[in-house]
């Protein structure tokens, strides 16, 4: 496996140039490379290629019947693969792209490999926010599939050596571009004349969405399990009906007054660790002195929920490295970003949220 670095706060130099030239070459080639966007690494290779689609699934372990997300630099990249939208849909783009909005589209038959759809009449297409992506996929010339660099029900890659960890030696190449700002996944949405739907939650709101589409906002409840969304977003789109997001460990979300939760994970995490069970919890900043446990792991401060975002997959990740068996996390707010937190903390407790 190739790897590039290309520091985001400084990437024209002659280094990033020649970086940026090799992995585009590699992607029209049919080759498979992950690079960094600025919601979480993404898997690429061209959307058009059959072959390059299929080893992007079979490098990531993913069920097939699970659509890609479709990359695009300019608008012009856009018209070739979709066919006439809705007016939303285009409100949506001109306020949200370059950024963290995917858009289901209506698709040109033909114009990317059925596998990327999975056989659905719509692709997903998302023009991410970040210097060196928009540079590749213009470098590479063609729309670039690209799912989540990690491995299938693994928490996505948030920093290049996650992506390392899951698929050295399954792809070919990795662009190394630091930290990702965001943290998590894109938002996903219809957007058709009169409403908007969610079909997962991100960091651009149920909120930002209606004030600039103009129109009314369904779907996805906020902070919904899957049991409670699955219903809904199953058959629209596949990939919400896969566990996601799960690190190794068994994790129970606990809501409720924080002093009232710190007592009930205390308690449930001295039991466990007597039984010699490996601990760990996952806390605001303001309450992290009320607990004790093998790993102790702050995600931000609940005054900026966004903090938590970014950091979510990295102490996911985090506590399998260290052996955690049994998790606890505190449940967030669910106002703008904390909705998207929520939704993600949900899926990695596979459920279990406890309200005490
Ligand atoms: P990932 O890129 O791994 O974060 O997953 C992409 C998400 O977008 C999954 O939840 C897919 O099911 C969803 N998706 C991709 N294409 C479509 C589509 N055409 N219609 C609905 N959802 C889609
Ligand atoms: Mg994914």
């Amino acid at each position: 496996m190739k790897l590039w670095r290309i520091p985001e706060d400084n990437n024209d130099t002659p280094e990033a140039r020649t970086a940026i030239e090799e992995a585009s070459a590699l992607l029209r080639a049919g080759g498979v490379v992950a690079f960094p966007t600025e919601t979480v690494y993404g898997l690429g290779c061209d959307a058009v290629n059959t072959e390059a689609v299929e080893r992007v699934f079979a490098a990531k372990g993913r069920p097939s019947d699970n659509p890609l997300i479709v990359h695009i630099a300019a608008e012009r990249q856009l018209e070739p693969i979709v066919k006439p939208y809705s007016g939303t849909a285009a409100k949506l783009m001109a306020a949200f792209w370059p950024g963290p909005l995917t858009i289901v589209l209506p698709a040109r038959q033909g114009a990317v490999s059925p596998r990327v759809t999975a056989g659905l009449d719509t692709v997903a297409v998302r023009m991410p926010a970040h210097e060196t992506a928009l540079r590749l996929i213009a470098a590479a010339g063609c729309p670039i599939a690209a799912p989540s660099a990690n491995r299938s029900g693994r928490p996505s890659p948030t920093r290049a050596g996650h992506v390392q960890e899951d698929l050295e030696g399954r792809i070919d190449g990795l662009v190394d571009g630091g930290p990702a700002a965001v943290g998590l996944e894109s938002t996903v949405v219809e957007a058709e004349e009169g409403y908007i739907r969610i079909l997962r939650p991100g960091s651009i709101t149920a909120e930002e969405l209606a004030a600039a589409g103009g129109c009314e906002v369904i779907g996805h409840a906020e902070g919904a399990t899957d049991e409670q969304s699955g219903q809904q977003a199953a058959p629209r789109s596949p990939g919400m009906k896969y566990t996601h997001y799960a690190p190794a460990g068994a994790m129970t979300l606990v809501a409720g007054a924080p002093e009232a939760v710190s007592g009930y994970i205390m308690e449930a995490a001295v039991k466990a660790a007597a039984k010699g069970r490996r601990t760990g919890v996952l806390v605001y900043e303001e309450h992290a002195a009320a607990y004790e446990a093998d790993a102790v792991l702050v995600l931000g401060s609940l005054s900026r929920p966004a903090d938590a975002a970014r950091t979510l997959y990295d102490a996911l990740r985090t506590f399998d490295q260290l052996g955690i068996e049994e998790i606890w996390a505190q449940a967030w707010p669910l106002e703008g970003i904390g909705a998207a937190l929520m939704n993600r903390l949900t899926k990695a407790a596979g459920g279990r949220l406890v309200q005490v």
